[in-house]
C-alpha cells in the first residue's frame, strides 16, 4: 500500500552553524600599508583587515560555540570560544536622559570567553560587536594581548602589551587601612563561592561623545566587562552586570580630573542604581579610586570606586590597561589591598615591592616580580609591568573569595539565560481547505526550564495566525510542538513560524526563533468507478472495477467480502460462490502529493440455490448410498429447512429440521420399509433473500 502522506517538507538547521570549524574573521593587511603607518606607540604588532562576511554571520547566528583564526607574526592564533553571559535575562541599559534599552533585544553584540590553542595557560575575551571587534587576554610568553580597531583606520591591530613603548601609568590613592593580616595559606582546595557580586556601570559622557552613541558606549563597557568578568571567574569569582547607564547628555563628572571629587560625585549623583558594586567609569579620570571592602555597606555611596581609561583611547586600543583598572577598583571594592601593602604572608608583610619601587610606599618592600605582577599590585608603574595571565594571584584571590562567602547581602549565581532555538520541521498534508499539520523541533538553550512561549504564524509575510505552547523542556533538552489545526485554499505559500518567549524573559538570540517552508496546497483527486457488470449471480460472480477517477496516481479497493483490499487501476474479482448479496466496493485515490478522495460503488450479487435431490438409495447397511440426503450447494438458509417423506398412504414416516440429517430408510421402530417408491417435500428458504421454497419429489429405495 501507498504511503497515504507523500508531501512531506523537511527542512533541518544545523544548532551550530559553525561547528568547530576555523572561522578567517581576519587577514593580513598588505605589508607596503603597514610600512606606512605610524602608529609612535608600538612598531611590533599585526595588521588586519576583519572580514565583513564572517563578522555579520557571528552577529546574526549568534553561534554558542566557535574558533577563531588570526594571522599573528609567524603563526595563526586560534581563539577556541563559548559563548559568555554578562548580564541576567532582561538586563536593560538606561540613559541619562531617559531611555531604556533592552540590549540584548536590540542588539546582535556576541561575547565569548575561551582559550588560544596550543598556548597552555592562556585565555581570551572575544567581544563581536555591532561597530566593532574587540579582543583582550592573555597569552604566556607573548604577553597581555589587544586586538582592536585603530581609532584612525579601518585596519585593526593585534599587539602584545611588551611591544608598547611608554607605561600605564594610572595611579590609585585609595587608602589602605587595614588594622590585621589574616592567615591566608592557600590550600589546593578552592572555597565554593555560591554568591556572585552585581555590578552596576555608569559610562560617563565623554565615553559616548569619544564612541558617537548609547548602544556604542554600551558594547564598549560589556568588551572591557567581559575580560574583567573572565579574570575574575579565573580566580573563581562571578561577577555580572546588572545595571548599566549610559551619560547621553552632560554629567556633572565631565571633564573632571581628580578621582577623589569623582568618587565623591558619584556617590551623590546617583542614589538609586541596581547592584552590589557601583562603578563609574570615564576617560578623563587620572587613574582610580575604589573604598575598600565594602561587600553590604548600608550607604551606597560607600559601595563605589571610579576608573579612568583614557590610555583605551590612544593613537593605538590598549584595552587591557583599562581592564587593569576597573578589576583594580573592583578588587578594592571586594576587599583586596595593594599586593605591596603591608598585609600579606600572615605577618604583615607585602607580596611584592612593585609600589614602593614606582614611588608608593605603603611600609613594606619585596621584589620585583619578574614575569610581572597580579591585578592588585602596582607593577604597571614599573619595567616589569603586570601580567593579566596571573589574575590576582593566590592570596587576593582567596582573601575576595572568603569576603563574598561572608557577605550575606549577595545573591546566588544563577544568572538567568532564556534562549528558544527552532531546529527543524514539517509541514504535511497540505490539500486543499483541509487541515494542515506541521511539527517542529527546538532545543531550549538557556539555563531555566521553559514551560511557555508564544508562536507566530506569518503567511507570505503577513501574520495568520498566533497561538501559544505550554509544557515543559528542561535546559538544554530538545522537544517538539504541533501547528494549531488550520486550513489553506489552493495555493503556493510562504509560511513563517516565529516563536517568542513569554513577557518577562528576553531571548538570548532571537535569529534562531523562526522556520520558513515554502509549499503547495494541492487539489483532491475525483474519486469514481462503475462496476461492469454490477449485477452477478452467485455461480458466476466475476465483474471488473471500470476506474473513472481523475487527478489520482494510487488506488486501493476493499472489495467489501472481507478479503483483503486490492491496489490496481482496474481491478477484476470474484465474489464467493456461497452467498448473494450487496456487496458495497470502496475506492481510495490518492493524488501525486497525498491528497485522498473515495468513491463508493455496489454490487449485487444474486445466490441461486443450487441443489441434488438423488433419486433412488439402498439402505442395505453396505455404507454405500445407505441414506437419502439431499445436496445444497449453495444459498440454503439452513434454519429454514424442513423434509418429510409419506408412504402411499400419506403418513408421515420420517422428517428432518437439519440439511445434514438424511433419511435411512427406517420408519420408527418398524425397521427399514420396503422396497417401493416414497413421496419427499422439501421446504426451504434462501440465505440471500426471504425467498421460500416448496418442492416435492419420490425417491426409490432398493435392496
Ligand atoms: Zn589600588
Amino acid at each position: 500500500m501507498k504511503s497515504l502522506i507523500q508531501f512531506i517538507i523537511i527542512i533541518l538547521l544545523s544548532s551550530k552553524a559553525f561547528g568547530q570549524a576555523e572561522i578567517a574573521l581576519f587577514s593580513p593587511v598588505d605589508g607596503a600599508i603597514k610600512a606606512d603607518l605610524d602608529l609612535g606607540l608600538i612598531d611590533d604588532y599585526a595588521l588586519l583587515n576583519a572580514d565583513e562576511t564572517n563578522w555579520n554571520t557571528i552577529l546574526n547566528e549568534h553561534p554558542t560555540a566557535i574558533r577563531i583564526s588570526i594571522p599573528y607574526k609567524d603563526e595563526v592564533l586560534v581563539f577556541d570560544l563559548n559563548e559568555a553571559i554578562l548580564f541576567k535575562s532582561g538586563f536593560k541599559v538606561k540613559t541619562a536622559s531617559g531611555l531604556e534599552i533592552d540590549y540584548a533585544a536590540e542588539n546582535k553584540s556576541i561575547f565569548y570567553q575561551g582559550v588560544v590553542l596550543g598556548h597552555e595557560g592562556s585565555h581570551i575575551a572575544f567581544s563581536v560587536l555591532n561597530n566593532q571587534i574587540i579582543g583582550v587576554g592573555s597569552i604566556p610568553g607573548i604577553g597581555d594581548i589587544n586586538l582592536g580597531k585603530l581609532p584612525d583606520h579601518n585596519y585593526y591591530i593585534l599587539y602584545a602589551e611588551p611591544a608598547l613603548d611608554g607605561q600605564n601609568n594610572f595611579e590609585c590613592h585609595t587608602d589602605g587601612d587595614y588594622e590585621e593580616s589574616p592567615n591566608l595559606t592557600p590550600s589546593e582546595d578552592r572555597a565554593v563561592v555560591e554568591d556572585c557580586s552585581s555590578l552596576y556601570f555608569e559610562v560617563d559622557y565623554d565615553i559616548f561623545l569619544a564612541l558617537g552613541g548609547v548602544t556604542e558606549s554600551a558594547d564598549y563597557m560589556m568588551a572591557l566587562f567581559n575580560e574583567i568578568q573572565f579574570l575574575y571567574e579565573l580566580d573563581d569569582i562571578t561577577v555580572y552586570i546588572s545595571e548599566l547607564k549610559v551619560w547621553d547628555e552632560l554629567s556633572p563628572y565631565y571633564l573632571e580630573g581628580d578621582t577623589g571629587v569623582l568618587l565623591g560625585l558619584f556617590g551623590t549623583t546617583t542614589t538609586v542604581w541596581e547592584g552590589d558594586l557601583g562603578h563609574l567609569v570615564t576617560i578623563s579620570a587620572g587613574g582610580g579610586l575604589a573604598y575598600v571592602n565594602v561587600f553590604c555597606a548600608a550607604n551606597q555611596a560607600i559601595r563605589k570606586a571610579v576608573s579612568g581609561i583614557s590610555l583605551t583611547f590612544a593613537a593605538v586600543p590598549i584595552y587591557s590597561w583599562s581592564v587593569e583598572v576597573i578589576a583594580h577598583e573592583m578588587g578594592h571594592n571586594m576587599g583586596s589591598p595593594h599586593t605591596h601593602a603591608c598585609f600579606w604572608n600572615g605577618d604583615a608583610t607585602a607580596i611584592d615591592g612593585c609600589g614602593p619601587d614606582a614611588g608608593f610606599d605603603e611600609g613594606c618592600v619585596g621584589l620585583l616580580p619578574p614575569l610581572g605582577g597580579t591585578v592588585m599590585s602596582y607593577c604597571h608603574l614599573t619595567a616589569v609591568g603586570i601580567n593579566l595571565g596571573f589574575g590576582f594571584g593566590l592570596q587576593p584571590g582567596l582573601y575576595m573569595r572568603n569576603n563574598i562567602i561572608a557577605a550575606d547581602c549577595l545573591e546566588s549565581c544563577d544568572l538567568q539565560v532564556m534562549d528558544i532555538q527552532v531546529t527543524g520541521g514539517s509541514i504535511t498534508a497540505t490539500c486543499e481547505n483541509s487541515p494542515v499539520f506541521g511539527e517542529m523541533s527546538v532545543i531550549n538553550n538557556g539555563n531555566e526550564n521553559m514551560t511557555y512561549f508564544t508562536g507566530n504564524v506569518y503567511l507570505d509575510g503577513v501574520l495568520f495566525n498566533t497561538f501559544t505552547w505550554s509544557g515543559l523542556i528542561l535546559e538544554g533538552e530538545a522537544g517538539t510542538f504541533t501547528l494549531p489545526s488550520f486550513s489553506l485554499p489552493l495555493g503556493s505559500y510562504v509560511m513563517t513560524i516565529e516563536l517568542e518567549l513569554p513577557d518577562g524573559y528576553d531571548d538570548e538570540d532571537m535569529s534562531d526563533n523562526s522556520i520558513t517552508f515554502t509549499f503547495d496546497v494541492t487539489p483532491f483527486p475525483e474519486a469514481a468507478f462503475t462496476p461492469d457488470p454490477d449485477h452477478l449471480l452467485s455461480y458466476k460472480a466475476t465483474t471488473t472495477m471500470i476506474n473513472e477517477t481523475t487527478g489520482a496516481v494510487g488506488y486501493e479497493w476493499d472489495m467489501g467480502d472481507g478479503t483483503p483490499s486490492v491496489v490496481a487501476v482496474n481491478p477484476t474479482h470474484t465474489y464467493p460462490f456461497e452467498y448473494g448479496g450487496y456487496y458495497e466496493v470502496e475506492l481510495l485515490a490518492t493524488s501525486a502529493f497525498g491528497c485522498i478522495d473515495t468513491a463508493y460503488g455496489y454490487v449485487l450479487v444474486d445466490g441461486v440455490n443450487i441443489y441434488y435431490i438423488p433419486n433412488t438409495f439402498t439402505p442395505d447397511g453396505d455404507s454405500f448410498n445407505d441414506v437419502f440426503l439431499p445436496v445444497f450447494a449453495a444459498n440454503l438458509d439452513i434454519y429454514d429447512y424442513h423434509m418429510v417423506i409419506y408412504n402411499r398412504w400419506g403418513e408421515v414416516m420420517f422428517e428432518s429440521l437439519n440439511v445434514a440429517t438424511g433419511w435411512d430408510g427406517t420408519y420408527g421402530d418398524r425397521g427399514v420399509v420396503k422396497d417401493g417408491v416414497y413421496a419427499w417435500t422439501i421446504e426451504f428458504g434462501d440465505l440471500s433473500s426471504d425467498e421460500k421454497h416448496s418442492i416435492s419429489g419420490h425417491v426409490t429405495v432398493l435392496h
